[in-house]
């Protein structure tokens, strides 16, 4: 039995039925100036870190609540993101294992111009971890190599550790465009408005990677995003380990911020019995306490929108009547949620 949900439903379960959100971009007066740039769009589709929520082999408090309805809260597929500047050609932000799901929930980005077609006009990777690559085995159907974006260390771990271009290379293969943290602004054909900058942030390479420990700028990425036109910037990072002074300035001068939400505590998995490992160890700033990511949110001009996503099953603030969450709620942090749309 499905919980109970709340106020918009959740938009996979759903099937192709248009959420609330969809409503209101259709009639709103962006349509009516037909040629004219709209603002940049995020939807959000996927809004859990790995394992999704609630996890296939978990029974936590969180997990077990959603699964049986016994707590408010929606589940949620893998941590991904799809931005658009014209509504029609979307920039996918990581290739969740849930991505034929998030597909068929989100019919806009299929615009069904021809037999075989999709919105999709580049794949970018912010680090190589699985829950955001091995989606790109599910796009193995495309009819042209997939336009793929991201950086050295990523795309060698997926050569070697986790050696999925490999396999792809049977089928669709890449196309492979190079992201270089620090060296400025790139434009990706299929979001014309769009200038997106590449930011290294201190995380943690993945498990397979002989980086592993030892991350090198490269290995996880944040990425700045300004709409050209309207000079309207966000800010994504689904894992931010460390508020270093570019992270911070990057945020600070962001009309959206959407950022590291894995975990609540720095010990939350450890103190559930779920893993030994903290969540600082996997390269996640947790938003409680002394340097936690609501501390640093706080220094944000007020006029920040604030949303925490790549949400952990075992985080309290899924619970929408807990006090994690009424805690966010008065310092007006939102919680992304599958089919989250943002207009910027
Ligand atoms: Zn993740
Ligand atoms: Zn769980």
């Amino acid at each position: 039995m499905a919980p109970a949900l709340p106020d918009h439903g959740a938009a996979w379960n759903a099937g192709a039925v248009p959420t609330a959100g969809d409503k209101d971009i259709e009639s709103s007066d962006h349509d009516a100036r037909a040629g004219e740039p709209r603002p940049m769009r995020v939807r959000v589709l996927g809004s859990a870190a790995g394992g999704g929520f609630p996890q296939w082999n978990c029974n936590c408090r969180l997990c077990e609540g959603v699964r049986t309805g016994s707590i408010r809260a929606r589940a949620r597929t893998q941590s991904s993101i799809a931005v658009t500047s014209d509504g029609c050609d979307w920039i996918l932000f990581n290739a969740s294992p849930d991505i034929l799901q998030q597909l068929k929930a989100n019919p806009e980005l299929q615009p069904a111009r021809a037999l075989r077609d999709t919105g999709i006009r580049a794949i970018v990777l912010m680090d190589a971890q699985i829950d955001h690559t091995t989606g790109l085995l599910m796009l193995r159907e495309s009819a042209d190599a997939l336009p793929l974006w991201c950086t050295a260390q990523v795309h060698e771990d997926l050569s070697t550790g986790n050696p999925l271009l490999g396999v792809l290379a049977h089928y669709a293969g890449v196309d492979w465009h190079e992201l270089r943290p620090g060296a400025g602004a790139v434009a990706i054909p299929g979001a014309d408005g769009i200038d997106f900058t590449p930011l290294a942030l201190t995380s943690n390479a993945p498990p397979y990677s002989p980086r592993r420990d030892a991350p090198v700028p490269g290995d996880t990425l944040g990425m700045l995003m300004v709409e050209r036109a309207g000079g309207r910037r966000l800010f994504y990072a689904p894992g931010l380990g460390a508020p270093e002074p570019h992270v911070i300035e990057a945020m600070a001068t962001s009309d959206v911020v959407l950022v590291d939400g894995t975990m609540w505590s720095d010990e939350e998995m450890i103190a559930c019995g779920a893993s030994a490992k903290t969540a600082r160890s996997m390269g996640h700033l947790p938003q409680s306490g002394d340097g936690g990511m609501l501390e640093w949110l706080g220094t944000l001009p007020p006029t920040t929108r604030r949303v925490l996503i790549h949400i952990n099953n075992t985080n309290p603030i899924l619970d929408e009547d807990g006090p994690e969450r009424t805690r966010l709620n008065e310092l007006g942090i939102e919680v992304a949620y599958d089919g989250m749309d943002i207009a910027l």
